[in-house]
């Protein structure tokens, strides 16, 4: 049985000398092997969710959506529409309708794959309180990972990332700017970004070609 001292040595196993070196050794050993980090983002990355953000300011306002704004990467977030109209929205996708967001088709081979050579880190800009419904989003889906942040700062999230998967130029700028090699999601609302170390992939089957 191990027991632990109290005093100097008690982050050690009462153990011999050579055993507390061995302990020492796996805890260096496992830092060393752990696998680099992949970050993924969800929305319009694993996730079809700018329809559902379209579809909540139509049915709030009764007004077709401008085409000129996407919502989820961002659009809205820097258009001039009514602060307090964004937030209404924001809080019914958090709330309301993240459960039966569609997935997008290859993203659960596309993380299987991943897996084998990197931590699947998720880095969302969900707000925090939907975690549990995005923890069971994942589940029901299937979908592969090491570990779940949500968080607006992703580049917080950056120690021992490579690699990283995003739809939105401002999260991209991030990473870029942490030295981490980026793919772009293609979608309408960023393709007039483009920056050195940035890959842009029409889907998660071009990403994957990449690594072959
Ligand atoms: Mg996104």
């Amino acid at each position: 049985m191990l027991i632990l001292q109290i005093g100097k040595d008690e982050i050690f196993p009462k153990t011999s000398g050579h055993k507390k070196c061995m302990f020492l050794e796996n805890l260096i050993n496992g830092k060393r092997n752990m696998k680099p980090g992949f970050a993924v983002d969800i929305d319009n990355v694993l996730a079809v969710a700018e329809e559902e953000v379209q579809r909540i300011y139509c049915k709030m306002t009764g007004k077709a959506w401008p085409n000129e704004l996407y919502a989820s990467a961002g659009g809205l977030d820097g258009s001039d529409v009514d602060r307090d109209l964004i937030e209404q929205i924001f809080e019914h996708f958090h709330v309301q309708s993240i459960p039966s967001l569609p997935v997008i088709p290859g993203s659960r081979v596309a993380l299987e794959t991943l897996q084998q050579q990197f931590r699947i880190v998720i880095i969302t800009a969900r707000r925090p309180y939907a975690r549990p419904q995005t923890l069971e989003w994942l589940r029901t889906h299937q979908l592969p990972f090491d570990e779940l942040h949500l968080t607006g700062e992703k580049s917080d999230v950056a120690e021992g990332l490579k690699f990283a998967v995003d739809d939105h130029p401002e999260h991209v700028k991030d990473y870029v700017s942490q030295g981490i090699q980026v793919f772009l999601m293609d979608q309408p609302w960023n393709r007039s970004y483009s920056a050195p170390g940035v890959t842009r992939v029409a889907n998660w089957e071009q990403l994957l070609q990449t690594f072959h």
